[in-house]
């Protein structure tokens, strides 16, 4: 099944410089130092074209962290005006939207924990329409493609169409080395469905672990994937969230330059 979505190049919406999309960053936004000294450091290796932050980090489960929330936006507007950089944040509602435009963030992703349920989706659709900014949606927990499609035709319904997916693998309930088994048929599958939407591989959330990320980044690219996005905390053992899996933005910098990235014809 091919279907027509309206999706306007990766190239037109960021500029890349013919480089896959490097977008890097903390798990979660956690205080202004961490926030603003990661991005700093992220920023020097030269490398990075977007910033992540999580300010509402939805939990599988109550009791931990979960997200500085609207006291963390400010934050990223420091972060960015020392930087330059554009800052993208997750939002699973209306009201995160509200507030993640009002501060100027710059590009938005829904969590694989909010692509799961249709009317989720259908409600940010609907806070987006008439809004111009680039949305990416990573894939849904469970290894449900349908979820992950229907997603994105919800938001193409709303007008949207500075789309991208994110593969962050799926909770199959099988035993794996890796957090999230990375089931590369499953992005291969969306990519058939919509052949022009920008693919990025999320190794840190299918890895779990420092150790399988270089090997889950070099498959994504080996899959000519266009991007990476990578958590990265100035201290990453400290971490309040997915401190396992984040890197500093030195060993970041090393993954980077020991990873093969494909020749882009321009
Ligand atoms: C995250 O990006 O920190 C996150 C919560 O990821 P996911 O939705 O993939 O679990
Ligand atoms: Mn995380």
């Amino acid at each position: 099944m091919k279907v027509e979505l309206a999706v306007e190049p990766l190239g037109s919406w960021i500029d890349t410089n013919g480089k896959p999309l490097i977008i890097a960053g903390p798990c979660s936004a956690e205080t202004e130092d961490q926030l603003v000294e990661t991005a700093r450091q992220l920023k020097a290796l030269d490398a990075v074209h977007v910033i992540r932050a999580g300010v509402w980090k939805p939990r599988t489960r109550p009791g931990s962290f979960e997200g500085m929330g609207e006291a963390a936006l400010p934050w990223i507007q420091r972060a960015k005006a020392e930087t330059g950089l554009p800052f993208a944040v997750e939002v699973a509602t209306p009201e995160h939207i509200e507030l993640a435009l009002k501060y100027g963030v710059d590009i938005l992703w829904v969590g694989a924990r909010t692509t799961v349920n249709p009317f989720n989706v259908q409600e940010i659709a609907d806070a987006l329409r008439g809004v111009d900014v680039p949305v990416l949606v990573k894939n849904p927990v469970n290894p449900d493609l349908a979820l992950w499609v229907g997603a994105f035709e919800r938001l193409a319904g709303a007008g949207i169409s500075k789309l991208g997916a994110i593969h962050r693998g799926f909770a199959t309930g099988e035993a794996s080395k890796y957090r999230n088994v990375p089931m590369w048929q499953m992005a291969i599958e969306l990519k058939s469905i919509f052949p022009q939407l920008p693919i990025i591989g999320d190794p840190s959330h299918m890895a779990g672990k420092r150790a399988y990320l270089n090997e889950l980044a070099q498959m994504a690219m080996d899959l000519n994937y266009d991007g990476l996005i990578v958590e990265s905390h100035i201290d990453p053992d400290k971490a309040w969230s997915d401190a396992a899996q984040q890197l500093t933005p030195t060993a970041f910098g090393e993954m980077l330059d020991h990873l093969q990235i494909r020749q882009v014809e321009s």
